[in-house]
């Protein structure tokens, strides 16, 4: 369906129907959908923009991904749907890598992703040869399997979309994990080292703004500026946001 621009809820509505060309050609699972139906309550609770507290959070995230020996990008089906193009450009400013994981594995399903992600630029995805594959300790979801190269070698892993077991897991195997998740109360924001409370349509093309922004920062200055970042505090800001928010309509 043609959505005019016009409509109030062109955004939202243009991100449903990516997500639905998304299932159809075989990217999106089923359960994906129903995820986004989650994030996008949530989305509406803050106003469907991007809370001030995501922005500190977008710095801390970026000052861990550009001090990263080896930082890697975990793509999941909503994620490759919605954001190609600028996960891409993100991986490649930084650099990082770029793997697929999904919770809802089929052979075929990493293929179609990982073939989005090469016709929007990316010269190498992670997480499609079998062989290459090793065990996270504690993730009973097909997602505890990870490339050794990437999220097996990683010391930090951004996961937009992940589901909370995993982030504990790779929280326990010394990782600092970077999350994007508008619920602030699931297990993955809870667990995360650096949780942007945002919609991932919003936050990856800042992730990538802000990276070409602090390129030319020190590396003392980058670990100064994630050292500093509190996630619990952070958290309780954006819920802060949230009831702010919904006061408004109170
Ligand atoms: P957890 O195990 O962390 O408690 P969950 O079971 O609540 O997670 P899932 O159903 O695995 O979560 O995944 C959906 C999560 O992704 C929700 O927390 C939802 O808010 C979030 N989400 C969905 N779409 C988006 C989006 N476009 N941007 C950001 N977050 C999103």
């Amino acid at each position: 369906m043609k959505i005019s621009p016009n409509h109030p809820r062109f955004r939202s509505l243009e991100t449903r129907e990516r997500l639905v060309k998304g299932f159809q050609s075989g990217v999106v699972a089923p359960e994906g959908l129903i995820a986004h139906g989650r994030g996008e309550a949530f989305d509406y609770l803050f106003g469907e923009i991007t809370p001030k507290s995501s922005r500190l959070a977008t710095k801390a995230a970026v000052a861990l991904l550009l001090g990263a020996k080896n930082p890697v990008i975990s793509i999941n089906g909503n994620t490759a749907a919605l954001v190609s193009q600028d996960i891409v450009k993100l991986a490649r400013s930084v650099p990082a890598g770029v793997e697929v994981n999904l919770f809802h594995r089929s052979i075929a399903r990493e293929r179609r992703i990982a073939s989005l992600l090469k016709h929007n630029g990316a010269d190498q995805v992670l997480g499609v040869n079998a062989k290459a594959r090793v065990r996270i300790r504690g993730v009973a979801s097909p997602r505890r399997s990870v490339d050794a190269k990437g999220i097996g070698d990683a010391d930090v892993v951004l996961i937009p979309l992940e589901d909370g077991d995993r982030t504990e897991a790779l929280r326990n195997a010394g990782k600092a994990v970077i999350a994007i998740d508008l619920n602030p109360m699931s297990r993955t924001s809870q667990a995360a080292t650096v949780t942007i409370v945002d919609n991932i349509i919003r936050a990856i093309p800042e992730l990538l703004r802000i990276t070409l922004r602090m390129k030319p920062l020190s590396r003392s200055r980058l670990g100064a500026i994630s050292s500093d970042f509190d996630n619990e505090k952070n958290l309780a800001r954006v819920m802060k946001d949230m009831i702010g928010y919904m006061r408004g309509w109170a």
